[in-house]
């Protein structure tokens, strides 16, 4: 099958080199797709650069390059359900799900088209009459977007929207695992009459076209979603030519929980915070902090919910999670359980595949909660990316303690992406919200965003505020142009060269 789009053509990988999608809820072949090559990779870049560099599209009025991202937002409804079917299959996700992830693609493409529709600029006073400037925005470049499995198109639309709405060019290269609705998202850009160029789709392993995508001198700006560790990868591959990046990296979200909370809310919320989506959740509640007074009630009660929540593949109307992306996924999450048995953690529930033969054909992993946690457990410390919850707990001599001891263990991490705090105290609530260092913190609350907030990560969770979710300043250049109308002499050195002798003689 064509998939690679370069320069306005779809097309196999130069060495017809192709992957098997299969779906991980039952192992059933979704697709074969092209698997590109470096060589592909260079010249979807070079197609980039000729598009920004001479193409029409950094020209476009910016109120056109609007109307062109309202019509994909129309496409999304229109096709809401193909769209989410091609996300089931690739994902393994549940297909109300994916509807829900349409939706919210659809309303990423409306904000980026009204913020490209409100591009002005502005006017400085320079205080001078023949003088004018002004402060304008020009796109960047050419982008390399680069996305991850787990939410495949909303991760894509976040980067692929804004690249849009600021005139710049792209390369996009989704998740090798999940490329179905990249490729519808191309294939429609197209057909709403994106310039040949401007969107370019590379397949494949990230180590064998991720370098082309991340050195290459015509690439100007990498906005890469994924792990950690790929992530420090990229940021060293973009030094030299000093590219724009933004990394939207992992967490390890602390979910903090005081004996005032609200309790049933805080168990209920703590099952989603950790379970949604089987854990493959940046933002993912893995860590709960709970404080020890109330540690048995809350645990024994998420524990007896847990071992109730249904699995199942995507059109399955019972399941209420699905399975994890891929067998070496499943195998990685196992591993950390055994690493906390280990160390010492004590096994509550899951733990492993669940029992029942109709899971044996998909990379199922059941509700797992780890008990008596430390901070110093690599369960802990680091993402499991599965569902996975481990439980530590706090307590303090009086309430500023308990404070105290909460923040110390939820800040105790490499990762600041999201946290939640739970408390019907709201003096509490806001001190401990403030103290977490976290880019988005939910007060009594877990999961929720709305486009147009922002979201990013403190520490080594990212860097820069997510481009894609507010505002366009990460896709643009800021550009100021001073317009003097009556150009004069600055007169700052004297103009020997056309001096009379005598001048030159005064010296
Ligand atoms: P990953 O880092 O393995 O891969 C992400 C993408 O990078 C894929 O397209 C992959 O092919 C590509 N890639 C791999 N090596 C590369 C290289 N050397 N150069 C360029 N590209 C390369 O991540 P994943 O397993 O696909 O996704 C899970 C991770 O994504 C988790 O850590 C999760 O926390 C993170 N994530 C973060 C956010 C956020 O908003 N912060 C959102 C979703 C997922």
């Amino acid at each position: 099958m064509n998939a690679l789009l370069i320069d306005g053509k779809w097309r196999d990988a130069s060495d017809a080199g192709t992957r098997t999608i299969r779906c991980p809820a039952d192992g059933s072949e979704v697709g074969v797709v092209p698997e590109a090559t470096a060589q592909d990779a260079v010249d979807a870049v070079r197609a980039a650069r000729r598009a920004f560099d001479q193409g029409p599209w950094p020209g476009t009025p910016a109120p056109e390059r609007a109307a062109l991202l309202r019509r994909v937002a129309d496409r999304l409804v229109a096709e809401k359900d193909e769209v989410a079917r091609l996300e089931s299959l690739d994902t393994g996700k549940r297909f109300v799900e994916s509807q829900i992830d349409v939706d919210d693609i659809e309303g990423v493409f409306r904000h980026f088209a009204d913020l490209a529709a409100a591009d002005a600029g502005r006017v400085v006073d320079t205080g001078m009459p023949d003088v004018s400037s002004r402060v304008v925005h020009e796109p960047v470049g050419v982008c390399s977007l680069i996305t991850p499995w787990n939410y495949p198109l909303l991760q894509t639309s976040w980067k692929v929207a804004p690249a849009l709405a600021a005139g710049n060019t792209f390369v996009l290269k989704p998740s090798e695992l999940t490329p179905h609705t990249a490729i519808w998202l191309c294939r429609v850009l197209a057909e709403e009459g994106l310039p040949d160029g401007v969107a370019n789709l590379i397949l494949g392993a990230g180590a064998v076209v991720g370098p082309t995508l991340t050195e290459h001198e015509d690439v100007d700006l990498v906005s890469f979603t994924g792990g950690v560790v790929t992530g420090r990868t990229i940021m060293a591959a973009a030094a030299p030519t000093v590219k724009r990046i933004a990394l939207e990296l992992g967490g390890k979200n602390p979910n903090v929980v005081f004996a005032d909370a609200d309790i049933p809310a805080a168990i209920d919320n703590a099952l989603t915070a950790v379970f949604l989506d089987s854990g493959q959740v940046c933002s993912a509640g893995a860590r709960l902090v709970v404080e020890e007074s109330i540690h048995d009630r809350v645990v024994d009660e998420l524990v007896a919910r847990a071992e109730q929540i249904r699995l199942g593949g995507p059109f399955d109307d019972d399941a209420e999670t699905g399975p994890l992306i891929s067998e070496q996924h499943r195998a990685k999450v196992a591993g950390y359980v055994a690493d906390a048995l280990e160390d010492g953690a004590v096994l509550r529930c899951g733990g492993g595949a669940p029992d029942g033969e109709e899971y044996d054909a998909g990379w199922y992993f059941a509700p797992t909660v780890l008990d008596h946690c430390t901070r110093e457990m690599r369960c802990v410390r680091e993402e499991s990316f599965g569902p996975v919850l481990t439980v530590e707990t706090f307590s303090g001599a009086d309430a500023d303690a308990a404070e105290d001891a909460a923040v110390a263990i939820a800040n105790d991490t490499i990762y600041g992406l999201a946290g939640a705090v739970w408390s019907e105290n709201a003096g509490r609530a806001e001190r401990v919200a403030q103290r977490l260092r976290h880019g988005t913190v939910w007060i009594n609350d877990y999961h929720p965003y709305v486009p147009g907030a922002e979201w990013g990560g403190f520490k080594q969770s990212g860097i820069g505020r997510e481009l894609g979710h507010a505002g366009l300043e990460e896709y643009r250049e800021t550009k100021h142009i001073w317009h003097n109308t009556r150009p004069a002499p600055a007169g700052w050195f004297a103009d020997r060269a056309n001096a009379t002798d005598a001048e030159r003689e005064q010296g």
